[in-house]
């Protein structure tokens, strides 16, 4: 479709009733959206940086981890709720199955005699239920991500994700920046360095935790590193996050609000709930980017059209005319703002939302063995033997010798040649919303089941990017938020499927050094999407690597859609940010990762925004 003319039709252009100028713009409050800001404001304290995102503003510090309240910290089992609540199912397919209970005067869409004017479905089904409930008539269930969602506030899933921040591995997983070797090692050495102290990781939080050490050492022992073949590693997981020092019961997680309380000057909220630091950062919340437009065929940005949904001037379309563009609103977000936007023919993405990857989860909780948990009180560890001995004066009639309050195992074992997966042992209960317990089971777990002795093992497997796994926007339906609607068609390549099935195998294994299922959490894989590490929906070019994957072409917009810095092909001032950019498949969590690619693209941006 060759929009570009339309640009100079007035009828075409909405009412921009403002126009803000700032350096540079950005469209997502999420941790990358944070991250650009903080860098590019580090290398140049002078630019006027404009955020906008969808969402509200949904904590009273802007951007913060919601389990930070103390709400959360008591009682980590409610968190759940929070992470329910804040995701929004990505692409719902229709359901078919009438309410035939119904009373027969009620409006009931399959009465002949009802003339309902019916839309067309592009895959001839389903249309006459017509589109409602946020449901998506092009989405086939089987090939969806039924789990894959997205969150819409200020600091994006930032504001409840778990903080599991490891590197890629170099062999295994990790994306190529530079074409030699030795620059590519050197160039992630730094990013991660960086990102890291960005958003703070660190692997001691919860070194302390009896429950911690009980879950590692156990592994440690029943999987010794030297000796064993192939060789296994059980270590602290990498998190984002700082334990209290005034009170160590509690534990401070990090998130966007991390990085954007490093731009060094406090964030204000306004009435209208504009956030801003100093003179120099503006954040508008509840405020779509709509698309973005350029002068017909120049490929260059002349400005992006935004909407408040809320509060101040209602509906108003801003214009927001600054020097670069970038859009970091998310693996959906991002490419959806691009679909929604007027290129030319010759300026399309070929590659946008192809290859997308996603990870397979194995999931299920173990409860720990009775002599592990006995020889707490047997035979306490030396640094154990007070918190042990206080709560066996305290609480007499507890028969675990651990204090309540003892912090959760936060156990990784990384990916290696032998074992391709990224692996988490801890307890968050986060996935057990999807999991079905009948309501007999469900019950009498939770009323006899102390949560000191559960552990949650939840391994991630990587999944081949193949052109045919897709994200595609629809010119038909629109989402809640009047955008295009997306569908994905995904399906796990062959070598993909049997790498998951020697994941559960070995998930199974590890399992069993520890202790017996929890009825209702028995070893499964969870629904495609549940992971939310969506990828590869803007994937960047990798130097060095001909074509990748390889063979479909040597035109790299045939297979990615940035460059390695990040910049949209074929625009001069257009960058996108997120885990989309991630080409490669992988298994650990990508937050870590994304940010790198975004503090590598700032030294260009800052360069052009100057
Ligand atoms: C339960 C859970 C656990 C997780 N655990 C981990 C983990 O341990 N480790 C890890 O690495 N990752 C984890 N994640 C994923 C992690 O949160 C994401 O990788 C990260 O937040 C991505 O950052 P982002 O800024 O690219 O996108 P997001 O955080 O999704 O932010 C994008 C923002 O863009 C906004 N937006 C969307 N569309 C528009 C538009 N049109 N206009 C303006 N704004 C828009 C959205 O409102 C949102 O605020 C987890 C996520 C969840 C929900």
């Amino acid at each position: 479709m060759d929009h570009s003319a339309e640009y100079t039709k007035a009828k075409a252009l909405p009412q921009l009733s403002t126009t803000l100028t700032p350096d540079v713009f950005i469209a997502g409050s999420g941790p990358i959206g944070a991250t650009f800001a903080a860098e590019l404001h580090r290398i140049n304290p002078k630019l006027k940086i404009l955020m906008t995102d969808i969402g509200g503003l949904d904590t009273a510090v802007p951007g913060s981890h919601k389990k930070n309240s103390i709400d959360f910290q008591k009682d980590i089992d409610r968190f759940v709720h929070i992470i329910q609540g804040d995701l929004s199912t990505v692409s719902v397919p229709v359901t078919n199955v009438p309410v035939t209970n119904a009373d027969p005067e009620v409006f009931l869409p399959w009465y002949e005699d009802i003339k309902v004017k019916i839309g067309t479905d592009p895959n001839g089904r389903a249309s006459k239920w017509f589109v409602r409930n946020n449901q998506n008539p092009e989405q086939k269930p089987e090939f969806n991500l039924g789990a894959e969602a997205v969150t819409r506030c200020v600091g994006g899933m930032s504001t409840h994700w778990t903080c599991a921040c490891p590197e890629l591995h170099p062999e295994l997983e990790r994306p190529r920046l530079e074409a030699d070797d030795d620059k590519n090692n050197a160039e992630w050495t730094k990013l991660y360095k960086r990102a890291k102290e960005l958003i703070g990781v660190g692997d001691t939080q919860f070194s302390e935790s009896i429950r911690h050490q009980l879950v590692l050492d156990t592994l440690i022992k029943e999987f010794p590193a030297v000796g064993q073949i192939p060789p296994r590693e059980f270590k602290a997981l990498p998190l984002a996050c700082e334990r209290d020092t005034d009170d160590p019961r509690y534990v401070t997680w990090h998130s966007a609000h991390t990085i954007l309380k490093t731009l060094g000057a406090a964030l204000k909220v306004d009435e209208e709930e504009v956030v801003r630091a100093g003179d120099f950062f503006e954040l508008y919340p509840n405020t779509r980017c709509t698309r973005v437009w350029q002068l017909p065929n120049k490929g260059e940005i002349d400005f992006v059209e935004c909407t408040r949904l809320r509060l101040g001037k209602v509906d108003t379309n801003v214009q927001v005319k600054a020097k670069v563009y970038i859009i970091a609103a998310g693996a959906v977000g991002t490419p959806q703002i691009l679909a929604n936007s007027f290129f030319a023919k010759e300026q399309e993405l070929p590659a946008l939302g192809k290859y997308i990857t996603e990870q397979t989860m194995a999931f299920c909780q173990i409860m720990l063995y009775r002599d592990l948990i006995a020889g707490v009180r047997e035979k306490p560890k030396p640094e154990w033997q007070k918190r042990v001995e206080d709560h066996i004066r305290d609480f007499p009639l507890d028969p675990i010798a651990m204090p309540f309050d003892e912090p959760e195992p936060q156990v990784t074992s990384p990916i290696s040649k032998e074992h391709p997966w990224h692996t988490q042992a801890s307890y968050s209960n986060q996935n057990s919303r999807r999991i079905h317990r009948d309501a007999f089971s469900y019950g009498k777990v939770g009323a006899t089941i102390d949560s000191r002795v559960v552990v949650d093992l939840r391994f991630f497997g990587r999944n081949d990017p193949v052109e045919t796994n897709t994200l595609t926007f629809s010119n038909i339906h629109r989402d809640g938020y009047d955008m295009p609607q997306p569908t994905f068609h995904f399906q796990m390549t062959a070598h993909s499927r049997k790498e998951s099935g020697l994941m559960m195998a070995d998930m199974t294994n590890v399992a069993t050094k520890l202790g017996g299922y929890l009825p209702g959490s028995e070893p499964q894989f969870l629904e495609p999407g549940l992971a939310l590490h969506l990828a590869g929906t803007f994937r960047a070019f990798q130097p060095g690597t001909k074509a990748n994957p390889p063979n479909p072409s040597d035109n790299a917009k045939d297979f990615s859609v940035v460059n390695e810095n990040s910049q949209v092909h074929g625009f001069t001032n257009l960058f996108l940010g997120g885990n989309g950019i991630i080409p490669t498949a992988f298994a650990a969590n990508p937050t870590l990762t994304s940010m790198c690619y975004a503090i590598r693209a700032s030294t260009v941006i800052a360069e052009k925004a100057k």
